[in-house]
């Protein structure tokens, strides 16, 4: 819309009357705090990408592999697969000279995301699994043990907790233009399609990418709602319903902080506190592949003094681990859910 010169002045001049200096500046873009954390779980927080991702590590390449057990249409798993593949996560490879069909296989940065399902699935199995082992039994081949993945500091290789990590500005901190979520989410509910998964159930926990931004803000110190609101830029009927479920979730817990008007803390519950190894290691991801060699928040942990990179290792022999030298056990019959693709997460080189 074209404004008149007078028209134009009328509304420079109506505008310098009414708002204060710093409103008028204010960005008319929502912006977000610059974020490895956001970057990476704009593509977990879907529930069909995620899916997706499961099945690539379960060994799926075709179209059909990735569909069987799945229930997803075929528009909706080609957008998804298209989308993965624009994220750099899959890549197309052709399988037969006679055709146009193509495989989608994981990335360097595809495989790269592995260490934070096994950080997820074990979240999962420690708090939702009643039994001794989740649905999958992991052996790691480097030691030919069955493993346990935890969470370590890259210097002094201990396990780390919310406590006793520090956030340090980096090289890349700022605040940047607020992200689109990818279309189309559906409810939580969907995570949990397919296969039993220690990692959906830990993932569906949290729910939503704004749900995980609301974690990392309480991991960062904020615990009050005006706080959360102002770190975040999110509109309050979605932080009331987000932090609703959260509490329902078990993830957080409320705590009066004062009586008139009443006015509520949100408190990580040790289940909440417990996704910060989880946390990190989507941190170090997007570190990794998203952020061009400028991390824009640095770890220290407090324990040893270092700057670090969240690991996860094998609790047996202590070595990292990562897609190749892990092998699974199912303890359900894979038949019902498609049929068994593959014992090993990334099966020979790609
Ligand atoms: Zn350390
Ligand atoms: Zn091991």
């Amino acid at each position: 819309m074209r404004l008149s010169v007078a028209a134009k002045e009328k509304a420079a001049k109506s505008s310098k009357k009414k708002l204060p200096v710093r409103e008028r500046q204010k960005p008319t873009l929502a912006t977000e705090r610059r974020c490895s954390i956001a970057s990476t779980v704009g593509i977990l927080a879907d529930p069909w990408a995620f899916l997706v991702l499961r099945e690539a590590f379960f060994g799926a390449k075709r179209f059909e592999e990735y569909r069987s057990g799945l229930e997803i249409t075929r528009a909706t798993l080609s957008d998804r697969l298209r989308r993965l593949v624009h994220e750099g996560i899959l890549r197309e490879s052709s399988y037969s000279d006679t055709s146009s069909r193509v495989e989608y296989k994981l990335t360097k940065a595809g495989i790269d995301l592995y260490p934070i399902f096994m950080s997820l699935m074990q979240f999962g199995d420690r708090w939702f699994e009643t039994s001794k082992s989740g649905p999958l039994q992991l052996i790691h081949e480097t030691c030919n043990c069955v493993s346990k993945p935890i969470v370590t500091c890259s210097c002094c290789e201990q396990r780390f907790s919310a406590r006793d990590v520090t956030y340090i500005d980096g090289p890349g901190t700022g605040r940047i233009a607020a992200e689109t979520p990818w279309p189309s989410r559906r409810t939580a509910d969907d995570f949990m399609r397919g296969r039993p998964s220690s990692v959906s159930r830990a993932i569906e926990v949290v729910g939503d990418r704004w749900s995980f931004l609301i974690l990392r803000e309480a991991f960062y110190g904020s615990s009050r709602f005006d706080q959360l609101q102002a770190e975040l830029g999110i509109a309050t009927n979605i932080l009331t319903d987000r932090l609703a479920r959260l509490i329902d979730r078990g993830v957080f817990r409320k705590k009066l902080y004062q009586d008139a008007p009443e006015r509520f803390e949100y408190i990580l519950t040790p289940m909440g506190a417990d996704l910060h190894g989880s946390l990190m290691m989507i941190m170090a991801w997007g570190d990794r592949w998203r952020s061009q060699g400028r991390p824009p928040m640095l770890l220290r942990h407090e324990a040893c003094g270092q700057i670090f990179t969240p690991v996860v290792v094998c609790n047996r022999c202590g070595k990292a681990i990562d897609a190749f030298s892990m092998k699974y056990r199912m303890r359900y019959n894979p038949d019902q859910y498609g049929g068994r693709k593959s014992s090993r997460a990334v099966p020979g080189r790609v």
